[in-house]
């Protein structure tokens, strides 16, 4: 039935979009001007395309479970992963300029990581247990750290993140609403943490010391369909709406274009 259901699709699109995208195709492949590179989880509800409203040419998309960016000190010779290819390939090869990293709400693998945040197996061990624990052991130890020091606060103190250069530390509050569970909270932790390990890239350096390149979160709420942008002049993830649109709109052009 799955499958059934896929090769459906495939030929409503023939029938519908195809025509219409391909024009787009040719569009982009003569004049590209890609937006963003955009970090996210694979989660099925995930829809960054449809949320963001963006189209053919404008977004290069990496998903993976967590939507983590493995920290530069964990990706030596021996271990290779897609995540800093693809920054290479959005933001030195194709000149993209903002780099998003984008978590949600219930997110399967943070509910993971909060589960096995405490625990005192090995990663060897963890990697013959599960390549999905052993991932999110190795990449999600630090957003696990940064969780750990929230949580000595009763959830209460801000934390101290670093963004486009060791000198560009913004504070964050994370949920001072106290609106959304532990896990969500952690998944908010490591949206932002995920920054620092994107500018932990030498390849990265000069286009994030000379404002060529600039990160940012966003985090999906999918209980309500909200989505918030952090916002380094609020210390805290807002959410996208008509309220706080204008407020946004005069940080986002003032500080990054
Ligand atoms: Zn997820």
């Amino acid at each position: 039935m799955g499958m059934y259901r896929i090769l459906q699709g495939v030929m409503k699109y023939r029938h519908t979009q195809r025509e219409v995208m391909v024009r787009q195709f040719e569009v982009v492949r003569d004049d590209p001007h890609p937006k963003a590179v955009f970090f996210t989880c694979m989660d099925s509800r995930m829809l960054p395309t449809r949320f963001t409203q963006t189209n053919v040419g404008d977004m290069f998309i990496v998903r993976n479970a967590g939507n983590l960016v493995p920290h530069a000190n964990l990706c030596g010779h021996e271990e290779i992963t897609t995540e800093p290819a693809a920054l290479e390939l959005g933001c030195v090869i194709n000149g993209i300029k903002h780099v998003i990293v984008c978590g949600h709400s219930d997110c399967k693998a943070m509910n993971m990581l909060h589960m096995m945040r405490n625990s005192d197996r090995t990663l060897q061990e963890m990697l013959k247990l599960s390549p999905l624990k052993a991932w999110l052991m190795r990449h999600g130890h630090s957003s696990a750290g940064k969780f750990a020091q929230l949580e000595l606060s009763n959830f209460q103190a801000p934390l101290v993140f670093q963004a486009e250069t060791p000198m560009r530390r913004f504070i964050a509050y994370i949920d001072p609403d106290n609106k959304f569970s532990e896990e969500d909270k952690l998944s908010q932790v490591n949206t932002l943490q995920q920054l620092q390990n994107i500018a932990s890239y030498n390849f990265m350096r000069d286009g994030l010391t000379r404002g060529r390149v600039y990160i940012h979160a966003l985090w999906f709420d999918i209980y309500t369909g909200d989505i918030y942008y952090f916002s380094r002049q609020q210390k805290m993830f807002v959410d996208v709406n008509e309220n706080n649109m204008e407020k946004l709109e005069e940080e986002v052009l003032k500080y990054y274009t």
